[in-house]
């Protein structure tokens, strides 16, 4: 095997479960501090599970709940509420892995060209019925090499893919010479949980923002701005289409991902500086969901 970033075949394993305590390898390169599954899965193991499983073993469902679209719609608006400065009127939006296609509806609103792929088969009558967005249900592999696109969204996307390089090389072929890529994932080296709830089948690469950079750079992409700091939970980056460029393997990385994942155990990371602030917040963010989400969703379709 070898490693999708940095092409080293050095690895070291970090933990053999996942977050429910199921058998699963994960590994660091020791090339360059990229961690994903060992082995990674095939592209046809990949596709396979999102076009059925993947909703019912992650999400339990096979149609959104209020909740969910609610909590949807609102990330869309924050996505496009950060993202619309650097787009030119009308420009052509495209949503890689577009879920229930809230997203991709909201910059329709906002007066722009936008559509998208879902790979996964549960919500697309919801989204093509309901909401009406133009999400098509199609993998990124099947769309041409047409550079038509200004801007593509991918959100909490680019952990599944068995080849993320090739997932962005696909997607530099899609933009403008100067279309920008927008992506969203988990930060590993951001103290969100304590080590044992870190890795899920469903996630085959764990970037930090040091490996998304550099794995951008080496598919084609310089950075625009990078939206959250170095401790928050998400990786949001905007990267700008550029010419290829080669990374520049750095094994020092390595050593600083394996000590940012065993910075925190339970005690530690339930007892940290505003972690109890933060859990309050969200649980009565919840209960408030619960509470309007029915009328919010109706509202929202009519
Ligand atoms: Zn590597």
């Amino acid at each position: 095997m070898r490693c999708d970033l940095c092409g080293g075949n050095a690895f070291e394993e970090i933990s053999n479960r996942d977050r429910h305590g199921k058998e699963l390898h994960t590994a660091v390169c020791l090339g360059c501090g990229l961690v994903s599954h060992m082995p990674v899965p095939s592209e046809a193991e990949v596709a396979e599970y999102y076009a059925t499983k993947y909703r019912r073993d992650y999400h339990n469902e096979t149609t959104p709940s209020p909740r969910r679209i609610m909590r949807a719609w609102n990330n869309g608006e924050r996505i496009h509420a950060q993202l619309a400065s650097f787009l030119t009127p009308g420009a052509c939006v495209f949503e890689v892995g577009a879920g229930i296609g809230c997203t991709v509806k909201v910059f329709e609103k906002n007066g722009f060209d936008a559509a998208g792929i879902e790979p996964n088969k549960d919500f697309n009558i919801f989204t093509q019925q309901k909401l009406k967005a133009a999400v098509a249900n199609k993998n990124l592999f099947e769309l041409p090499h047409k550079a038509t696109r200004d801007l593509v969204l991918l959100i909490h996307v680019i952990e599944h893919f068995s080849s993320p390089t090739k997932a962005l090389k696909h997607i530099h072929a899609m933009l403008n010479d100067d279309g920008l890529l927008y992506v969203e994932c988990p930060n590993l080296a951001a103290p969100f949980t304590t080590f044992g709830r870190l890795f899920h089948y469903a996630h085959i690469y764990n970037f930090t923002p040091k490996t998304l950079t550099k794995l951008a750079a080496k598919c084609g992409f310089t950075i625009v701005q990078q939206l959250t700091d170095e401790n928050d939970a998400n990786i949001h980056i905007l990267f700008r289409r550029s010419e290829e460029a080669k990374p520049a393997p750095d094994s020092a990385h390595a050593d600083e991902v394996k000590q940012a994942i065993h910075r925190y155990n339970w005690l530690t990371y339930n007892f940290r500086i505003g972690y109890l602030s933060s859990r309050i917040k969200k649980i009565s963010s919840y209960a408030q969901e619960f509470i309007t989400a029915r009328t919010f969703v109706e509202r929202m379709l009519s």
